[in-house]
């Protein structure tokens, strides 16, 4: 398995901004990678650096075993897909997307039968002559793909591409995007701050926190085995129980999570399980599941998540009310703090 694009200790920083600091990370070929941190945690200048819109500050980066250092992005192996879209107002849905072509110099014949046959590949084949804003979002957002596309990148970065979309389309967005992926064998590096996106699409998942990666692995392993405490709560919610708390409460030498869908009411619990009490502050009905707030000892809100069984009523209890819930001891995940 070769290496599509390499990190060595990089950093960018400006003044004091330390955007991305001392990052190191193998991106294979082939995978569907997805950089995943809140806003402002270094995703879109890691991103950057890699196209080469910027420079590292220190160490250096590879794409595909070549120092990328000095090389211009359109001499690099990959090619970019903006959030907004950044098509060409004034130009044909066809235009747009043979536009690289264009530059390169191909005949206008060639480039359009390239063009056409990219736009069907994105199942916009009858839009080539519409303009982009008789498009929909999403019908925009796929021109941009193709148009991304059509160089034949072995690299394609995609900075939050469905943000602007309504959650059903990006949804839909989602299940096309890794079908494309997998069609075309080529490597995406998919920036996002929406958990549920990067772990839906992704091979593997790097969680980043104030310019540093805190864990780089598969959705499962992310979930099943957070390393840190940020990346137990960023992923998944899970509740976090510090090591002050976690000796005080429960004896537990070390910082450790639960998550809220491993909690039950203590009654409903037996084995080897740790109980609490805690006043419930408020009960959200979500459908398939219920949610209940829980305030253990004035410190920390702990959430439990209970199904909602089709037809049963949600487990009730007063707001206000103190109340023990449990977890089986096996479902605690110790994690750095
Ligand atoms: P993300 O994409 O995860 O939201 P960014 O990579 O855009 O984060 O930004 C990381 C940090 O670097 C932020 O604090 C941001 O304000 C800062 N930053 C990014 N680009 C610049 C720049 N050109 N000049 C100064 N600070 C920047
Ligand atoms: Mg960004």
């Amino acid at each position: 398995m070769s290496i599509a694009v390499q990190f060595q200790q990089v950093s960018r920083h400006y003044d004091q901004v330390k955007a991305v600091d001392d990052i190191s990370l193998d991106i294979a070929e082939g995978e569907f990678f997805s950089m995943l941190g809140p806003s402002g945690s270094g995703k879109t200048t890691s991103l950057r650096l890699i196209a080469g819109f910027e420079q590292p500050s220190r160490g250096s980066i590879r794409i595909f075993g070549q120092e990328a250092a000095g090389l211009p992005p359109n001499l690099r192996a990959v090619n970019t897909v903006f959030q907004d879209y950044a098509l060409f107002p004034h130009m044909s849905v066809l235009d747009n997307v043979a536009y690289g072509l264009m530059i390169k110099g191909v005949a206008k014949a060639e480039r359009h039968r390239q063009a056409e046959a990219m736009l069907d590949m994105v199942k916009l084949g009858a839009y080539g002559s519409r303009r982009p804003a008789a498009l929909s979002g999403g019908q925009r957002q796929r021109v941009a793909l193709a148009r991304a596309l059509i160089l034949h990148p072995r690299v394609l970065l995609l900075d939050e591409p469905l943000g602007a979309l309504d959650l059903k389309l990006r949804e839909a967005m989602q299940t096309e995007l890794k079908a494309l992926q997998r069609r075309l064998g080529i490597t995406f590096i998919y920036v996002t701050h929406d958990q549920g996106e990067a772990m839906s699409m992704s091979d593997r998942v790097a969680v980043f926190n104030k310019g540093r990666i805190e864990q780089v692995d598969a959705p499962q392993a992310l979930y099943n085995r957070p390393a840190t405490a940020f990346v137990a709560d960023f992923v998944g919610g899970a509740n976090v129980f510090g090591q002050a708390l976690a000796s005080r409460l429960f004896a537990q030498p070390q910082a450790f999570a639960v998550r809220p869908e491993r909690i039950r009411p203590a009654a409903q619990l037996d084995g080897d399980v740790m109980t609490v009490e805690g006043r419930l502050l408020d009960i959200q009905y979500l459908g398939a599941t219920s949610r209940y707030e829980i305030d253990i000892a004035g410190e920390k809100t702990m959430a439990m998540v209970l199904p909602n069984a089709e037809g049963a009523s949600q487990w009730q209890a007063p707001v206000g009310e103190v109340l023990a819930v449990a977890w089986p001891r096996a479902a605690i995940h110790p994690v750095a703090e």
